[in-house]
């Protein structure tokens, strides 16, 4: 069902100490000041801190863990790699796949992402599957074509009930980590493109159901603006959500 979400992507940052402070700082927070909206926050620290900040969650609120990754299979000599199963025995609810930053430094294609996919939602976890164009792309007028290609042969392949455990995240790559944000106009219009192609793949409910979140350079300043576009459910956050008042404003964006 769609939803409002803000998501938080800690990447490759802060200590056990560091993420159990962030995490109560957020919680603190977005208790006293988030009242009024259903917004759901999801929050992505490394592997090793998950079950602790898992454990700081309230539960049964709008807080939910998410993990950044996971392997392919489920279990074996894979020596240094998480699966699904394991996240989801510490408590993890989503997990984020398809990320430019794995796709780029890890080289995950197409091909393993499906089957990262297909693992996710075995284990009962709801994948934040990423998509975006690099700037050189988006130049050459050819983003459209570039997200299309990735939604095809990455997601689509899921069936009617995988898709519906999916939410999108648009992240065009020169927006990540630059501070160069999307306008929210270049944001809604490719968020009003991924639902057309999901329409067509599926059908118009799962379109009209489908949670899409806007990554990007997104920040307390830019946020309200850029999810009060139709087709942006709220943000796949890095930078900002490292940052306990930025993060809180965020999630009063809406
Ligand atoms: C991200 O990496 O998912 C992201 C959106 O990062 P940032 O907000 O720092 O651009």
């Amino acid at each position: 069902m769609r939803k409002n979400i803000v998501a938080g992507n800690w990447k490759m940052n802060t200590t056990l100490q560091d993420a159990q402070a962030l995490i109560s700082e957020i919680v603190h927070m977005v208790q006293d000041e988030v009242t009024g909206s259903a917004v759901e926050v999801v929050v992505c620290p490394p592997f090793p801190f998950l079950s602790a900040v898992g454990k700081q969650l309230p539960e049964g609120g709008r807080f939910h863990l998410g993990a950044q990754n996971c392997h392919q299979k489920e279990s074996g000599a894979f020596t240094g790699e998480v699966s699904a199963k394991m996240l989801q025995s510490v408590g993890a609810e989503y997990v984020i796949l398809g990320h430019s930053e794995r796709r780029q430094y890890f080289g995950e294609d197409d091909e393993l992402l499906s089957q990262k996919l297909k693992a996710a939602l075995a284990a009962g976890l709801k994948p934040i599957f990423c998509v975006g164009e690099t700037l050189e792309t988006r130049e050459a007028d050819e983003t459209f074509n570039y997200i299309s290609k990735q939604l095809k042969d990455g997601l689509f392949h899921l069936s009617n009930e995988e898709f519906d455990q999916v939410v999108i995240a648009y992240e065009p790559i020169w927006a990540i980590g630059t501070g160069k944000t999307a306008t929210s106009a270049q944001a809604q219009e490719v968020h009003a493109f991924i639902r057309e192609q999901i329409a067509r793949a599926y059908d118009a409910e799962a379109a009209l159901n489908t949670s899409i979140l806007y990554g990007g350079s997104a920040n307390a300043q830019n946020a309200r603006e850029l999810f009060s576009q139709p087709d942006v459910d709220g943000g796949l956050i890095g930078g900002a959500a490292l940052k306990s008042r930025d993060f809180t404003e965020i999630i009063k964006s809406f």
